[in-house]
């Protein structure tokens, strides 16, 4: 019987995975580092709400660390340090390999821009003695969440005479903040009955920005006219050049440590910031690979990765074209040989809400970086389905690292779905797999991840590039 029994252990040993609590798998000494790493990660998401200013603090990091800004007329040498700006809304980091680009580029390729509130091109009108300002939200939420929050608004304006103008309005203490109302229950009677969906629409997106009128005894609109009289006096604009700005209200709170134990972050933006910070760790860290490393910073993720500054724009294939025109060769052979990791959040399991996750194939907070073969929706349907050659290559490495990691899928099948860049870099001949840390309440203005998996994360971006 006790042999039996022990025979039945040894076989579990060899062939079953092993269940063990994330934690317990780090060592201690992995989650000190992970407690001490995501200390200057909380101030950089505190500093980096939009994707403008992901990019520009990332560039100052960058220039700390011996990167100087691409130019195409340089020659560039191995453990060449470089970086490439699409209009300040993505960014390629290079450190050229001892090997170049022969045989490949190893990538990892993040996103920085995240669900938010944008501002609309005519937003400012007046209602019954209130200010507000119109907006278009940004990205998949749910509307009834980015009502009644503190928010800050963030930004670019071109003033009428072409001067540029930063707005950061709302982070500080001393500062207003701005706010999207609600009904109050009493008399919410009506809107609790419908659904979700319905229970707010777009268009009640509306921004609480003032309230006192101008004094005059003569004329309408004077709340509003008093808004645009401080704008004007404090940032020197006027209505219309609203429309050549881009403004985006996001969460006015900062990053926290979630838990007595301190062992989660809670902020705005770890969708995708948290992968974005740890792959621009990683490449900052990274000194003399052997082949050439890639940390790319892509806009527009979250609306589908359109426009010139997403990772469907030809600024990417056109950079591949011009480091491999260094070496003499063709970005298509480039392409072709090279490895990414589309360093991307998934949806960590919630027991709250268990029914929609498949627990076997769902990633857990703690249990380290989630490798997501595919995203992507109903029958497999718009996405990359990474290989096994390349799920191998990447288990391996993970393995070999004593990196902790896990298998993930996003919800049940036909529960719903979503996707990622990892498509767009596998379409153009590249192998590509989904990698990066579990998240809780993904897409909320407060969203939660564990301080290990975004060590974890550090860790295999770095060894990623140095292997
Ligand atoms: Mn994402
Ligand atoms: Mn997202």
């Amino acid at each position: 019987m006790n042999s039996e029994k022990s025979k039945c252990e040894e076989l579990k040993e060899k062939l079953l995975i092993k269940k063990k609590n994330g934690t317990l798998k780090m060592s201690e000494q992995d989650v000190t580092n992970a407690d001490e790493f995501c200390e200057p990660y909380k101030e950089f998401l505190n500093k980096a709400k939009t994707e403008r200013e992901f990019i520009k603090r990332t560039i100052e990091l960058a220039k700390e660390k011996g990167f100087e800004e691409y130019n195409c007329e340089n020659k560039y040498k191995p453990g060449d340090k470089i970086y490439y700006i699409n209009r300040g809304k993505s960014l390629v980091l290079t450190v050229i390999g001892r090997k170049g680009c022969k045989d490949g580029i190893k990538m990892a390729a993040a996103h920085v821009d995240s669900p938010r509130i944008d501002i609309k091109p005519r937003p400012l009108y007046e209602s019954n003695d209130l200010a507000f300002l119109k907006t278009h939200y940004y990205g998949g939420i749910k509307k009834y969440q980015w009502t009644t929050i503190p928010l800050a608004l963030h930004g670019k304006v071109i003033k009428k005479d072409g001067t540029n103008l930063n707005v950061v309005l709302g982070e500080s203490e001393d500062e207003p903040c701005f706010c999207i109302t609600d009904l109050l229950p009493h008399l919410a009677k009506e809107q609790m009955n419908k659904t979700m969906l319905k229970g707010f629409t777009g268009e009640d997106l509306n921004i609480l920005i003032g309230s006192r009128p101008f004094r005059s005894d003569e004329g309408s609109e004077l709340v509003k006219l008093n808004i645009m009289k401080i704008l004007n006096e404090k940032y020197g604009i006027i209505e219309s050049d609203f429309l050549s700005a881009e403004l985006e209200m996001v969460p006015a709170f900062k990053s926290r440590d979630i838990g007595f134990d301190k062992s989660m972050i809670g902020a705005y933006g770890h969708d995708d910031k948290v992968c974005a910070y740890t792959a621009v760790m990683a490449i900052l860290d990274c000194e003399s690979p052997e082949q050439t490393v890639m940390t790319i910073l892509a806009d527009k993720e979250e609306i589908g990765s359109d426009g010139n500054t997403g990772m469907k724009s030809a600024f990417f294939r056109y950079f591949i074209a011009d480091i491999a025109n260094q070496e003499g060769i063709k970005g298509r052979h480039v392409l072709t040989k090279s490895k990414c990791l589309s360093a991307d959040v998934n949806a960590a399991f919630d027991p709250t809400y268990a029914t929609v996750y498949e627990p076997m194939n769902s990633c857990y907070i703690n249990n380290g970086v989630v490798i997501t073969k595919y995203t992507g929706s109903g029958g497999k349907y718009d996405t990359s389905d990474a290989s096994a050659e390349f799920m191998f290559e990447i288990r391996r490495m993970l393995e070999d690292a004593n990196i902790v990691w896990q298998t993930g899928e996003l919800g049940k099948v036909d529960g719903g779905g979503g996707g990622t860049v990892a498509k767009f870099i596998a379409n153009l001949n590249v192998d590509v797999v989904d990698l990066g840390v579990p998240v809780l309440s993904m897409h909320a203005p407060f969203e939660i991840v564990s301080k290990s998996d975004v060590y974890m994360a550090y860790k295999t971006f770095r060894k990623f590039f140095e292997s």
